[in-house]
């Protein structure tokens, strides 16, 4: 059956051996250029049994133009095109004009051929092979690079991936906004990007596992958060340099830098990690020691449901959330302030659960005490993993 497709291909079709063996490539084992010559030759023996001259590959095959002798010059492409770009996997992909696909399935349909792959595939995976033994670099479903090759108009077009790093940071000073803000010269987002840029030579977005607000301390194990690098030129890291760069801001430091997967990125983002909070609480109206403490015993394990601040209104949905405080423990100070040390869920407005924010946030420190409290002074003191 093999053969006597074969014969009606090449004696309508002027086709090379890649085209030609690219008919049964899902046949046997092997290039399909392999299989081309293969066929080309058991043809000719039987074509010479029967005194017939042998059809030899033609001096330029109809279907491909001779693309695959050119692989050597798109191999110098993909050379010049990643110059000066630091990568250990990549991939090859490429546009095949129209009229050429439609060709080749014209013929699987005439013949009735259903073993047969296509021309890009064929050329990727040759072009890939040849870039490798060049460059000794290995192709990945997850590479460093996508070269996209334009076979007929000689165009080449670099995709460099983005580089995940992964950290915690802790914020040690107050008045520095997480992401950039206007008066505000400085954030956690420019102090932690900076080195990670020089570095790299790619844009880095930074994205933390929620944030605090401009005048909260980040204490403890850190936040965690992920720089995302958009294309690197370098990819191989020092992180403890860019660490050491880091902390000797004296305001942010980083811990436990590493470089993950984008799925292990989006992990880290989307986890809601509970939180242990230090809040300063003033009462204007006074406060004694057994009130403070009897005010802890109540929060202990309760749930609070919480509208959406007024403050954050106008940029999150107006919603109820139902949010638990794990424990709770309080100090008197003096007579007008205590420290209340919390394990709260993720997402829990701890300076509203003080306030009461106007009865939005029920029950609050203000509704248990009976008296109008605030938050002075907050800081996260550890994002716990679970
Ligand atoms: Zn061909």
């Amino acid at each position: 059956m093999i053969l006597e497709k074969s014969a009606q291909v090449v004696e309508k079709y002027e086709l090379c051996d890649h085209c030609l063996g690219r008919l049964f490539a899902k046949l046997g084992k092997g290039t399909d250029e392999g299989r081309g010559k293969s066929i080309r030759f058991v043809l000719n023996m039987e074509r010479s049994a029967r005194g017939l001259p042998p059809i030899e590959e033609p001096g330029k095959c109809e279907l491909c133009k001779d693309v695959f002798e050119r692989i050597p010059d798109f191999v110098g492409m993909m050379r010049e095109a990643s110059e000066g770009i630091e990568f250990e996997t990549f991939l090859v992909g490429s546009r095949f004009p129209r009229e050429i696909l439609e060709k080749e399935k014209n013929i699987w349909a005439e013949l009735g051929i259903e073993t047969a792959e296509p021309i890009n595939r064929e050329f990727n995976r040759e072009l890939g092979k040849a870039f490798g033994k060049s460059t000794g670099k290995e192709t990945s479903r997850t590479p460093d690079v996508v070269f996209i090759i334009e076979p007929y108009s000689h165009r080449i077009e670099l995709q460099i991936n983005p580089l995940y790093v992964y950290g915690r940071y802790r914020k040690l000073v107050r008045g520095i906004p997480q992401t950039p803000l206007p008066n505000f010269e400085e954030s956690v987002a420019s102090i932690i990007c900076r080195p990670f840029s020089e570095t790299s030579g790619g844009k880095c977005v930074f994205k933390g596992a929620g944030r605090e607000d401009v005048d909260v301390r980040m204490l403890g194990n850190g936040r965690p958060f992920i720089v995302e690098i958009k294309r690197p030129k370098r990819r191989k890291l020092d992180l403890n340099g860019i660490a050491e760069k880091i902390n000797a801001s004296e305001r942010v430091e980083v811990l436990d830098l590493k470089v993950v997967s984008p799925r292990e990125a989006e992990r880290v983002l989307t986890q809601n990690h509970r939180k242990e909070y230090l809040a300063l609480v003033r009462v204007e109206d006074g406060v004694t020691r057994e009130e403070v403490k009897r005010v802890a015993k109540k929060l202990n394990g309760m749930e609070i449901h919480q509208r959406t601040p007024w403050r954050v209104k106008k940029t999150r949905a107006d919603r109820i959330r139902v949010k638990k405080i794990h424990s709770a423990e309080a100090r008197w100070i003096d007579e007008r302030h205590f420290e209340v040390k919390l394990v709260t869920d993720g997402g829990l407005y701890i300076k509203e659960l003080i306030s009461g924010d106007r009865g939005r946030t029920t029950p609050s420190v203000s509704e248990l005490l009976g008296k109008r409290a605030w938050c002075e002074k907050l800081d996260v003191l550890n994002i716990l993993d679970h």
